[in-house]
């Protein structure tokens, strides 16, 4: 890594705007800040560094020799957890909340970086420091679209906050974490969720309408392990859509192309990650990488449920057909679908396998997606450990 000089007040760009890493750029909000000056260095998808990004936030990067190292990054602890009191409207328990919530109630931080949505539109992200519990519960529940969480670095210093939570996805936290020590911080903890296929608010429009039934009333949605979107409607009724029927040939485009060029699901680089996908149906999946998540993780010990990840099936195959599949841009009728989404369910992969096929799917896609459009990236943008899970598989020449 080439060392970072004093930022001299650089400008940040205005709204719109071309970005420095085109139209790659996943909107992370580094670009709205003075702090643009270090883009060419920070930006995840200009200058790709996880190894060394995590040998300095974790004491070492991972080892492509241990499976789950090279799968799910560096960790001290794994395990799948519940809230035994889940917090009404969130993601999933709200594990993410809690934890944000204990830190700012105890002192240990000043203020939590979270993400809440504007008044008119229940999906336009509004990244805030949230400084109370209640402001960080208005950030409960993911908002599926790009969202800027770093254009409030410069309030940072000028709030001059010294201890301060961040919670963000993958390409967020490998910015952050570049310009980490400009930001006058004392402590910096970060919680990271998984995120994959995430989209602009049109794109998200386009995916609802084609895909649920009722678009205007999804309040939430996630791709779950039963290998179903679960929509979840005002009303609270939930409508399921097996992946297999899902129109890839018009959802094709819906993807940021920074999604589709992404390598970092589970977010590497982040202290403690929350997601769902290494845990069985109904749980959360917890990673604790290093000590300051282990302080994290205790500070919900005890409102939480724990149990130990498992590990069942076999994903190979079920991934090497996907890869023509998605490619052809197939789609299966709805019976066909459904009869798939229920076969696999009883005897596809579980726990950390589903993880594994999840990650093998959006790795293979997003390899071929960079050769094909961005050829003169594929070599450093795509990390060891993402070319060592692309070699298990035969992906067409071209
Ligand atoms: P909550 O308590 O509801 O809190 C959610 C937190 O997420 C809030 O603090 C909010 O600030 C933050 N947030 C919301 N939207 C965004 C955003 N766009 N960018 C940054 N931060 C945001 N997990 C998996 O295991 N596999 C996946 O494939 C996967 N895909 C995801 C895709 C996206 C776009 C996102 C945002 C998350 C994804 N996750 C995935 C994580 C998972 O869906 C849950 O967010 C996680 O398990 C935490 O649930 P919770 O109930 O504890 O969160
Ligand atoms: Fe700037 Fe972030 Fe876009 Fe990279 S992804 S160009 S750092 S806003």
């Amino acid at each position: 890594m080439t060392s970072i000089h004093p930022h001299s007040k650089a400008k940040a760009l205005k709204p719109g705007s071309r970005r420095p890493a085109k139209e790659l750029c996943s909107e992370c909000g580094l670009c709205d800040t003075y702090y643009i000056h270090y883009v060419k260095e920070a930006c995840a998808f200009i200058n790709q560094q996880i190894a060394e990004l995590e040998t300095i936030a974790h004491g070492k990067s991972r080892n492509l020799e241990d499976e789950n190292d090279c799968y799910f990054g560096v960790h001290q602890e794994m395990m799948a957890a519940r809230k035994k009191e889940p917090i009404e409207g969130a993601q999933w328990t709200g594990i993410v909340s809690s934890i944000a919530c204990e830190m700012l109630d105890k002192g240990i931080v000043e203020g939590v970086v979270c993400v809440q949505n504007t008044k008119e539109d229940r999906f336009q992200p509004m990244p805030v420091i949230a400084r109370t519990s209640e402001e960080v519960l208005a950030a409960r529940v993911n908002k599926p679209t790009l969202s800027p969480n770093l254009s409030i670095l410069e309030q940072i210093k000028e709030s001059n906050l010294k201890r301060l939570l961040v919670i963000g996805v993958g390409c967020q936290i490998q910015a952050l974490r570049t310009v980490e020590k400009e930001l006058g911080l004392k402590k910096l903890y970060v919680l990271g969720t998984p995120c994959v296929d995430n989209v602009t608010r049109e794109g998200l429009q386009k995916f609802l309408e084609t895909t649920s039934q009722s678009p205007d009333t999804v309040v939430h949605y996630e791709f779950m392990q039963d290998f179903r979107v679960h929509f979840k409607h005002e009303d609270g009724s939930i409508e399921k859509v097996p992946f297999f029927g899902l129109k890839t040939n018009k959802l094709k485009d819906v993807f940021a192309p920074s999604c589709m060029s992404c390598f970092d699901y589970v977010n590497s680089l982040a202290d403690l990650v929350v997601g769902y996908m290494g845990a069985e149906f109904g749980w959360q999946w917890i990673m604790v990488r290093n000590d300051k998540g282990k302080e994290m993780f205790a500070l919900v010990e005890d409102q939480i449920n724990t149990k130990p990840v498992i590990s069942q099936g076999d994903r190979k195959q079920a991934v090497q057909q996907s890869i023509p599949a998605y490619d052809k841009g197939v789609t299966l009728p709805m019976w066909a679908a459904k009869l798939m989404g229920v076969v696999i369910e009883r005897v596809g992969p579980k726990g950390l396998e589903y993880a594994r096929f999840s990650i093998d799917s959006h790795f293979t896609r997003n390899y071929l997606y960079v050769k094909r459009n961005h050829p003169e990236k594929l070599d450093n943008h795509v990390p060891n450990y993402a070319k060592k899970i692309v070699s298990q598989y035969q992906l067409p020449d071209k």
